[in-house]
């Protein structure tokens, strides 16, 4: 009993004390001082616990296609009574594009204007609406280091980069002099993740550069992509390479194709993305030698062209994701979980182009359209069997 008085004695005490506490608070009114009483009492709980990490993380996306070929049969399509309209080709991909943060093209051929005259293999010059197409299903960089670069000379590049600014449009790989091409691209998102983005490729189909100006196309080269990523590195958050190289036609990459990328791991690019076989080859994970990952596609297949093969008409969008995250006062930059969508240029007649998200397709739009599905994403997943396949409208 007495050790139950005591501890009853104890509670009543400690009430007494909370009560007289808390009273501090109660001002003579008997109201609280809500600047006291709430902030104050507050502060000094926070200031007693262990100072917690401050967290930041962010995410964004970023999708890839690969070559934009246009060939006459293509513009003919998209000839209107004012001009060219591509819209139609690209309707069924525009979700997926518009969804990512960032979208990448490689417009193979240049788009100098019906001004200079349009044309078709094997010296290419595009519509300016074919930009204009990018840029509405949302595009927002075009990589221009291609074979078909020089096709129609300086006049064109300059002509494709003069719609390309006003459409305000970023443009890698091709440039209108020296400092513009010193000027390396970083895309900076609204998340506070940044991008940049290189491009060389092999060649220019025996086109001699214009003396002086080897500003016109990036030509893959060793030391310049070196010292570019560095730069690229010290700029962005990550770097994103589009490669031009590879044997046309063939689905595997050849020796010369792995022996750069691993160059281009070992110099810590985070990103290669690419082109020019025409058909799709596969995607992986590639280790550079301070142990650092490059997320590889070694060929993006046509996006929009008129080849006439299947698998020629076989290409798709790549996607990935980069996750920042700042923790104590670190930052840590991730590229991870890719997916891809296999896409199919269906026409008939050379009339009629559009692009069809492969897991879309009917046995009317292409026999055994699920046979040949599962061919592609088999083929494309053989080194990364955990690659996703988007099969939802985004
Ligand atoms: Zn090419």
């Amino acid at each position: 009993m007495i050790r139950d008085n005591a501890l009853g004695i104890i509670v009543v005490m400690f009430l007494s004390f909370l009560l007289v506490s808390c009273g501090g608070d109660i001002d003579k009114n008997g109201k609280a001082d809500n600047r006291t009483a709430g902030s104050h009492p507050k502060k000094e709980i926070i200031e007693k616990e262990p100072k917690e990490p401050i967290e930041v993380k962010q995410e964004i996306s970023i999708a890839a296609i690969g070559d934009m070929l246009i060939h006459n049969s293509v513009y003919n399509d998209a000839k209107v009574e004012n001009g060219y309209d591509f819209k139609p080709m690209l309707e069924r991909v525009k979700p997926y594009l518009s969804n990512a943060t960032i979208s990448i093209a490689n417009q193979e051929t240049m788009i100098g204007g019906e001004e200079i005259g349009l044309s078709s293999y094997p010296r290419f010059n595009s519509p300016t609406e074919v930009g204009d197409v990018l840029k509405w299903a949302g595009v927002n960089v075009v990589t221009l280091a291609n074979n078909h670069t020089l096709d129609k000379g300086e006049e064109a590049i300059q002509r494709a980069i003069e719609h390309w600014e006003t459409i305000d449009m970023t443009y890698s790989g091709a440039y209108k002099d020296s400092q513009d091409r010193d000027r390396i691209r970083v895309v900076e998102t609204n998340e506070g993740i940044s991008v940049a983005i290189l491009s060389y490729t092999y060649g220019t189909n025996g086109i001699p550069v214009p003396e002086g100006k080897d500003y016109l196309v990036n030509l893959i080269d060793r030391e310049m992509i070196a010292s570019e990523i560095k730069e690229a590195k010290d700029l962005a958050d990550i770097v994103v390479l589009g490669l031009h190289f590879g044997n046309e036609y063939e689905r595997l990459p050849n020796q010369d194709q792995k022996d750069l990328v691993q160059f281009v791991a070992d110099e810590g690019a985070d990103v290669v993305l690419g082109h020019h076989p025409h058909v799709l080859q596969p995607v992986e994970w590639v280790y550079g030698e301070n142990g650092n990952q490059t997320l590889v596609i070694y060929s993006l297949g046509n996006f929009l062209s008129g080849q006439d093969e299947f698998y020629r008409q076989v290409g798709g969008m790549f996607k990935f994701y980069v996750r920042k995250t700042i923790e104590g006062g670190e930052t840590t930059v991730e590229v991870h979980s890719p997916e891809f969508l296999p896409t199919y240029v269906r026409y008939q007649n050379w009339r009629d182009y559009e692009i069809i998200p492969m897991y879309q397709l009917t046995n009317e739009e292409l026999p055994n359209a699920k046979e040949r599905y599962e061919e592609i994403k088999a083929h494309m997943s053989m080194w990364l069997p955990e690659l996703k396949f988007i099969e939802d409208e985004e």
